[in-house]
């Protein structure tokens, strides 16, 4: 939902360099985001450019060769890849962003299912270790996130990165804007696990009630298909909802009769 916002923000001409035009934006009921909110959030966006560019320059890799991403955990899964590179999150020169899921859960998986495979992991993590680059302790990095910061917290000119990016033999990077093609794998954060295994239910259930028209938009939208309805009563299953992060089934609703703060554990 942030970068969606940082992109909204921007694609709207919201920023200007005396600040926001309208300081907050009312999103939803109870949430804002403010001019603060997008420079925090820039902070971080900028750290992860300024991280991809010391990378490829550490590594001696021509970013404009750059051309598949690979975008893994909630990136792999939630965060829109056109908009992510539009802000600056993906390296602009891809022109293929494969999301590949939550990796994190697909090895716990390979894991259980091949135990001996630690091994192999053990051997590749200490080749990684020998190659490593230490962002605290780069010049380059040191040097590119003061831009960063400069731009998204104190109102530089992008003008400025441009030139200071110049200097590293990087030339356009900051304005490559045509959108990646999406390859995405999974469309749930948890996909199948195969028909050997099962996964137990031992979530808690949360229910609510209201009136509506009960068309099921709610329901439908739901990512993680933790939403049901039965005879008007609306139930969660918190193990699988992804919370206040998420919301679809509130977003969607066309009467907004949904209300996700009136569940309550049955
Ligand atoms: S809460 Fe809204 S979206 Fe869900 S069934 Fe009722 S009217 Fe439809
Ligand atoms: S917040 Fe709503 S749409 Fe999102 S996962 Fe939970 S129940 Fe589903």
């Amino acid at each position: 939902g942030v970068v969606a916002m940082v992109y909204a923000l921007q694609h709207d001409d919201q920023i200007t360099e005396s600040g926001m035009r309208n300081d907050p934006i009312s999103i939803t009921r109870g949430i804002e985001f403010s001019l603060n909110d997008y420079r925090e959030s820039g902070k971080a966006i900028g750290a992860i450019r300024a991280g991809h560019l010391t990378l490829m320059l550490t590594a001696g890799i021509d970013p404009s060769k750059v051309r598949t991403m690979y975008m893994a955990g909630a990136s792999g899964t939630y965060v829109d890849p056109v908009k992510a590179k539009e802000v600056g999150l993906i390296v602009p020169y891809c022109t293929l962003a494969k999301q590949v899921g939550n990796t994190s859960l697909e090895l716990a998986k390979d894991l259980a299912f091949d135990p001996d495979y630690l091994e192999e992991l053990n051997s590749m993590r200490d080749k990684l270790l020998t190659d490593h680059t230490m962002f605290v302790s780069s010049d380059i990095f040191r040097d590119l996130y003061t831009y960063e910061y400069g731009y998204w917290a104190e109102g530089m000119p992008l003008s400025r990165y441009r030139r200071a990016l110049e200097r590293y033999g990087v030339d356009g990077y900051l304005d490559q804007k045509e959108p990646p093609r999406v390859d995405r794998l999974y469309e749930r954060d948890i996909r199948e696990i195969g028909e050997s295994l099962s996964a137990l239910d031992i979530s808690p259930v949360m229910t609510a009630s209201w009136s509506c028209s009960r068309c099921g938009k709610c329901i439908k939208e739901c990512p993680e298909k933790a939403l049901s309805m039965d005879d008007g009563t609306f139930s969660i299953r918190t193990g699988y909802c992804l919370g206040t992060a998420c919301q679809r089934c509130q977003e969607i609703c066309p009467l907004h009769s949904y209300d996700y703060s009136a569940y309550r554990l049955s």
